[in-house]
């Protein structure tokens, strides 16, 4: 029998694992900045946390989500997204009583939804993300858009659009809830089974249809910014005011709603708008929660955030033609002909590595040629070849690959010499 990796999860093999570590360690640097200190939260969590937190008119709840029993017959879900730990762990670790407001939290680590695997789409998917508990200050909102903005333009990427909208308050959401229904509600049965219970659950989501989503009704619905209170219409103004002096450009998209229940005010994504992207555009979601906190058991603290996957970065990466600049460098390779000559190569390796310089060796019993070639196949900087006359002499020729110079080097000094011309 043939095993492979379970549908919709991949294996990241050495060769691509380097783009990853550079793409985290943008991530973690750009984290350091904006002072988005890491959280690490479980894998797994009581599946009734997600139920609240993410909402159970999601599609995540009802169809995405890993539930099993473990043998204690507690019912745990594989995260699906990260917020909803992080305000769980905020909330039982009292962060509220921090002395330094808003807390500014991110993270990094898989997600599992299962979902339809295609282009983008994956069961197993890494997310980062921020969340921004503590402060209802449109300054910030344009904090979080900035950070997630900034990622991408680090990592090289041009072709980006942001979007942005208002979900305005409770008021505006009850006011358009009622104008929803109103519109819907005489050719619901139009509509997919999911968008007949959206209806009088969270007719919102039914914007967010992916089903019918060409239904002429989808274009004539009312528009939340319709029905903005003056103080959320105010607020809206100022997140905007405050992404102009950040030089951030977007475009107001009032037909933009976010899957999760929670979001209130502010609701972004970010899209590639690269000609090789698939139908998936969407790099990027995020928003504001301001009843979450409460709604998983705290006090009530407003709260922003986004996510976005590693995958779906590095797919835009692709499409745009970006290369990361990666390290993987091999400084030194030694080359070894007898029994003494390898000895005294394991030997000038582990000096090597002492002091970080990457060094290798053969393992395998080649020939001299084959052993040259896998260190130029490695990009090795230099090569050494140690035989009988470099044991007796105490020394060995110096190669550097590119340049094709040797030069003769004491094995004392080997040490010293690469350090000072790696
Ligand atoms: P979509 O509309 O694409 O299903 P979503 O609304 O489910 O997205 P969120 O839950 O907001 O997405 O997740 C934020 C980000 O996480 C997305 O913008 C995307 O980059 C990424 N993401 C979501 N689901 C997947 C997945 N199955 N595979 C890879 N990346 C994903
Ligand atoms: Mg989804």
């Amino acid at each position: 029998m043939a095993f492979k990796v379970p549908r919709g999860t991949q294996d990241i093999l050495p060769d691509q694992t380097p783009k990853w570590q550079k793409v985290e360690s943008i991530l973690r640097d750009l984290s350091r900045v904006y002072r988005y200190k890491e959280i690490r939260t479980p894998i797994f969590e009581q599946t009734e946390l997600f139920q609240r937190g993410v909402g159970d008119t999601t599609d995540i709840v009802q169809k995405e989500m890993y539930t099993f029993d473990d043998r204690g017959g507690r019912s745990l879900t594989l995260r699906p997204e990260g917020t909803a730990s992080a305000v769980r762990s905020y909330v039982e670790h009292k962060m509220f009583g921090y002395p330094d407001q808003p807390v500014k939290l991110s993270y990094i680590g898989p997600m599992f939804r299962y979902e339809r695997q295609q282009a983008g789409r994956y069961r197993q998917f890494v997310q980062y993300g921020v969340e921004a508990i503590g402060s209802a200050d449109p300054a910030i909102d344009a904090e979080v858009i900035a950070l997630a903005m900034d990622i991408y333009q680090t990592v090289g990427l041009k072709d980006l659009k942001l979007v942005i909208n208002s979900l305005g308050d409770k008021e505006t959401r009850d006011a358009h809830r009622t104008a929803l229904i109103n519109h819907f509600e005489p050719s619901i049965n139009e509509f997919c089974s999911d968008c007949q219970n959206r209806l009088e659950k969270n007719p919102l989501r039914i914007l967010d249809c992916k089903k019918d989503h060409e239904h002429p009704l989808m274009k004539s619905a009312p528009a939340l910014t319709d029905y903005l209170t003056e103080s959320s219409a105010q607020y809206f103004d100022q997140v905007k005011k405050y992404l102009d002096v950040l030089g951030i450009q977007y475009e107001v998209d009032p037909n933009l709603v976010r899957g999760l229940d929670y979001y209130n005010h502010t609701a972004f994504e970010i899209m590639s708008t690269s000609q090789g992207f698939g139908a998936i555009t969407t790099l990027c979601g995020g928003g504001r929660y301001n009843g979450l906190v409460e709604g998983i058991g705290g006090p009530d603290v407003p709260g922003i955030g986004f996510a976005m996957s590693i995958e779906r970065l590095l797919l835009a990466l692709e499409a745009e033609g970006v290369e990361l600049e990666v390290e993987d460098r091999l400084d030194i390779y030694v080359v070894a002909m007898g029994d003494e000559a390898k000895l005294k190569s394991a030997e000038l390796i582990s000096s090597f590595r002492t002091k970080g310089i990457a060094a290798d060796m053969d393992y395998i019993d080649r020939k001299m040629k084959a052993q040259m070639k896998s260190a130029d196949r490695l990009g090795a900087k230099f090569v050494i070849v140690i035989g009988d006359s470099e044991l007796e002499e105490s020394a060995v020729n110096v190669k550097e690959m590119e340049s094709g110079n040797q030069e003769k080097v004491p094995f004392h000094n080997l040490v010293n010499y690469i350090l000072d011309h790696k």
